[in-house]
This record gives C-alpha cells, structure tokens and sequence, in this order.
C-alpha cells in the first residue's frame, strides 16, 4: 500500500463495503426497477419478516427514517400534547426531537460515565423525587443504546413496570446489540431503527423500523405510516408519510445476511484498539457486563480531545465528536430551565469523547497508521 493510501482513514467506508457487495446489490436493484412497485412492496413486507427474526421481535413495520420510527412509536404509545418522556441528553438530537414533534417534553435524565447510556439510578430518583402531577405526566422512558450497546435494560424494565411507563428503545445505533443474550428492541414496548447510510445497517438513503411483541401495536404504526388508514381513502386518525421504499428494503435484506460479520468485523477492530491504546492516558470504551457491543462508534474519552482530533484529521484520519452538545444546552431547548452543571456527567463526555474509525474493511497497515499516530500524539 502506498503511503498515500494509508494517509486517508475516513471514519467509515462505504465504498469499500460496497465493492464487496457490488454484485447482489446491482441484481436487486435491477429486480425493483424491473418490477416498478416501489412503495411497500412485497420487499418491504419480506424485510420486516426478516428484521423481525433477526432482532427476535414477532412484528416490524418499516417507515422512512429512524426519525421517524421513534415518533410513530411514541405516537402509537399514546404519547400527546402535554406528557412527559424521560430520555438522555447524550443523544443524536432526533431523539428528544420526536418527543418534541408529538408535543410532549423531553425530561432529561444523565448518563453513567462508563456506558455512557442513560443512568437507571437516576431515573429512579427523578420519579421518586417528582411530585404526584409531574409524575403522572411522565408516560414513557427512551433508552438509547449508544456507539452500539444496551442500556441497562433489566433496571429500566423494572422501573417502568413500577411507574406504569411504556418503553420505547432508540436502537437507531444498536442492531444486533445484546445484554445478556436478548436483543436490541426486544425489552420494551417498541424498538425503533434507522437504515441511515452510515448505520450499522444502512440502505442508499433514509430508511427505519419499528419493531414489537405487540401485533395491535405495529398495526397502529403501519396505520399510522399511511395517512392513518387502513383502507385505501377512510382515515381512521391522523398519520403520516413515512414508507420505507422497495429499494432501500431490497438492498437492505442484501445487508442483512452479511450483518452479523460485519459486526464482527468491528468487534476485531475494537479488540486490536483496546490493546494497543491500553496504557495511553485516555480512556477506552467500557463494555457493560452482559453486552455484547456491535462498535458503531469506536468512542474514547480523553483531556486532550480537541488537540488530538486536530492532529488526526491532519494525518487524514477521520475522527470526530458525537455529540459535542447535550440536548438540555441546545439552543432550541433554552426555556426549558436546564443550564450548563444540569447534567455534568454529560457535559463532561460531550467534552471528552472522540470517535475513532470503526469498520469491517479497517485491516492491516491502516488500523496500525491510526494507532501509531495515536501513540505518536501522546508521547
Ligand atoms: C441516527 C439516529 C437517529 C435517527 O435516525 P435517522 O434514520 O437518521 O432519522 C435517532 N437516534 C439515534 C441515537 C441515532 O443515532
């Protein structure tokens, strides 16, 4: 390899997974286009099928992003004007954002500094401590699995059956994650999943899933998918657009099958990092007991994160911060009452945190040009 080869490490390579799959995905795509059924096909139909095997849930509607997986689902749930949904703040925004969109609030509960998931012991509090109307407010709780990881699912479950809570998951980062054996998406009410490119499982454009135990449930949100009729011109309540196309579904069900390697793939990558970072002074992802981490993100925390990430990028090494903002310090967000100190555990990651490249393809003289030039920095 040349030394100008190894110079570019993007954070993720999608050519390079798409060279590996070049010839299944232009078959399928050629079958859709032939067929010209475009709008939940037999494709999408096959494809829920598929994913609902795949994250051991019985049902799955596909809709048009991740985005809006979580909105339908909070929307199926119940949740309205005036209720009130615990969630992090260490978060991509769409998840506090489809609270908001349904006109409910996001009450934000901080993250535990190893996971970086939402912290059980606090959402404990914040219920215990509310008074009896705020807490009568508060209808559901939205764990996200962050970088590709659960949440500790058996303390939220617990706490949500006590307060008569429905759970939603945001798995938008987490496919194929599993605690203690179960699923992503298998542990509450709904689980929701984005086909954003750049996802663990991305299609060539917007795309997502929300995934149930609860037949009524996913009826309700392939309702609620199309204009909220069930039968073509009678609408029994207010939906949306959101389909997910034949195509994303048939070059999705081609990723798929490849998935659980891919996953793999990043899990050797992680390992390589772990070792050769150990001993440096930053700190390398946490693995929670029971997880088994799929490494969407790669995420280490360190003091001289800016510096490092400048020095990275130089040496075309494509680092970067997810999320350098807490959703409570969002600009959108300001008359909610929350200020900087509100939640520092997030506020400290949102500082720290600095996402390394993480992907099958990320092999031999490449993985070693990122580590030494880590090394490198911080002697
Ligand atoms: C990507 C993402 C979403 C939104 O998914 P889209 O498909 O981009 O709408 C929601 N939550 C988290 C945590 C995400 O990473």
């Amino acid at each position: 390899m040349s030394k100008t080869d190894k110079n570019q490490v993007p954070l993720l390579d999608l050519q390079a997974q798409y060279r590996s799959i070049k010839k299944e995905i232009d078959e399928v795509l050629s079958r859709v286009v032939e067929s010209q059924y475009f709008i939940l096909s037999p494709e999408v139909s096959a494809l829920e099928k598929e994913i609902s095997e795949y994250t051991d849930v019985s049902y799955a509607a596909g809709v048009a992003s991740g985005t809006d997986a979580i909105i339908l689902a909070l929307k199926a749930a119940g949740i309205g004007p005036g209720d009130k949904v615990i969630t992090t703040p260490f978060t991509f925004f769409a998840t506090a954002e489809s609270i908001s969109v349904l006109g409910a609030t996001p009450v934000f509960v901080d993250i535990e500094p190893g996971s970086f998931n939402i912290n059980p012991d606090l959402i404990e509090e914040l219920l215990r401590t509310s008074n009896i109307e705020d807490r009568k407010s508060i209808k559901a709780i939205i764990p996200v699995h962050l970088y590709g990881q659960c949440a500790n699912m058996e303390r939220i479950m617990d706490i949500a059956q006590k307060y008569g809570l429905k759970v939603i998951e945001d798995c938008a980062q987490a496919i194929g994650a599993t605690r203690k054996g179960r699923k992503a998406g298998s542990f509450g009410t709904a689980g929701c999943l984005s086909f954003f490119p750049s996802k663990n499982l991305g299609g060539f454009g917007d795309g997502g899933m929300v995934v149930s135990a609860d037949e009524a449930f996913i009826a309700r949100v392939k309702r609620l998918r199309v204009h909220g009729s069930k039968e073509q011109y009678v609408h029994e309540e207010i939906g949306y657009n959101s389909r997910l196309d034949s195509l994303q579904a048939a070059i999705l069900r081609v990723k798929l099958r490849k998935l659980d390697s891919w996953l793999d793939g990043r899990r050797v990558v992680a390992k390589r990092y772990d070792e050769a970072l150990d001993g440096l002074p930053l700190r390398t992802p946490k693995v929670d007991d029971g997880n088994a981490h799929t490494y969407h993100q790669y995420t280490i925390t360190t003091d001289k994160r800016d510096e490092l990430m400048k020095c990275l990028n130089d040496k075309g090494i494509g680092a970067r911060v997810y999320y350098p903002i807490p959703m409570h310090l969002q600009p959108c967000y300001k008359g909610m009452g929350y200020k900087a100190g509100s939640f520092p555990v997030s506020e400290d990651v949102s500082k720290k945190a600095l996402s390394l490249p993480v992907y099958p393809e990320l092999t031999g003289d490449k993985i070693e040009y990122i580590i030494d030039t880590v090394r490198g920095f911080f002697r």
